[in-house]
């Protein structure tokens, strides 16, 4: 989408800054700038907004050329509004968008070039619509064909579609699913439903734990929980591990999540442990929440240590 963001209440008017957004698109200029190759697959208008998504996405080194055009629909928009300081509301405008006739014949062509070692996917895309729905489908039925480990970030998103609707596509998905990446709130989404005398437990930690263990059984490899200032925490086969977040100013929390996502895959892709895939997951999602929208403060690798540095450090 292309972004416009204001400094107050919308309806002041004022002025806007404009940019692109999206969770898979900062996903995307998140791994490349950690050194990836990576490669987009999307949907904007033939217009100049999905001109200045798709240059963007370029000057990033993220691949567009399974990117489509769509010439009968107009790129999606997004507005935020800081609206508090630590409060920002959005406003889509994405139906009828190209974004949201994304179709299955477009992920194909992303797929042929090269076959990934990763597809990263959200639960956003199949809420935009019937043909984005099959889209993302037909991507998971590629990834398994080739061998690509599969990293669904669930992005409910409850202006775009309901509970309702969201849990059978995400319960048929979760067997596909390598790496499972949620909120604690998203968790019960990709769980069969639970029966009424069902207890949880209270401990919070026992809960997740509860909640990761039929993910597991399905045939998860991992499902790693973000939660917010206080961290993540991963349960695999093996047990759980707990990494607290990195202590940041926090500027604008938008993006941390996809930060965060990007943090992982790329330790993933280096073929790190877990510890380390926490790790740079935490420290990439701590940069998004410290620097204003929701991709540009993304890390470069040499730029990971900076985060510990003392205040007034100056690099010269
Ligand atoms: P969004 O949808 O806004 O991108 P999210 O809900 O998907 O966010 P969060 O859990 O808010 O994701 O954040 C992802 C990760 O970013 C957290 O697991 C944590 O490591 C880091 N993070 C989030 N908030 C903070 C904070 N205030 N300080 C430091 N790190 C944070």
């Amino acid at each position: 989408m292309v972004a416009l963001r204001g400094s107050g209440p919308l309806k002041l008017g004022g002025t806007m800054q404009v940019s692109v957004a999206g969770a898979e698109s900062n996903v995307a200029i998140g791994l490349s700038r950690l050194g990836h190759r990576v490669r987009w697959a999307g949907a904007v208008g033939e217009d100049e907004a999905g001109a200045l998504v798709l240059r963007t996405l370029r000057a990033e080194g993220v691949d567009v050329s399974g990117a489509s055009a769509d010439p009968e629909a107009p790129t999606g928009l997004i507005l935020f509004e800081p609206r508090l300081p630590e409060v920002t509301r959005v406003h889509y405008y994405r139906a009828g968008s190209a974004g949201s006739r994304l179709r299955a014949s477009a992920v194909e062509r992303a797929f042929s070039a090269a076959p990934p070692r990763v597809l990263h996917l959200t639960g956003i895309t199949p809420a935009l619509g019937p043909d984005p729905l099959s889209a993302a489908d037909r991507t998971l039925r590629l990834a398994r064909q080739h061998g690509a480990l599969v990293c669904l970030d669930v992005n409910f998103r409850s202006r775009l579609w309901t509970a309702e609707r969201a849990a059978p596509v995400l319960r048929e998905w979760v067997p596909s699913v390598d790496v499972l990446i949620a909120s604690e709130d998203e968790l019960a989404l990709c769980l069969p439903p639970r029966g009424p005398d069902a207890e949880k437990p209270t401990d919070p930690a026992a809960a997740l734990a509860a909640q990761a263990a039929p993910l597991l059984a399905r045939g998860v490899g991992e499902v790693v929980v973000k939660r917010g200032a206080a961290g993540a925490t991963a349960f695999t086969g093996d047990g759980s591990l707990h990494r607290p977040a990195r202590p940041v100013r926090a500027v604008d929390a938008v993006g941390a999540g996809d930060a965060f996502v990007a943090g992982y895959l790329s330790a993933l892709l280096d073929g790190a442990g877990l510890a380390e895939r926490l790790e740079r997951a935490v420290t990439t999602g701590a940069f998004a929440v410290a620097s204003p929208g929701d991709w540009e403060g993304a890390p470069t690798r040499p730029e990971l240590g900076l985060l510990g540095a003392p205040p007034g450090t100056v690099v010269r």
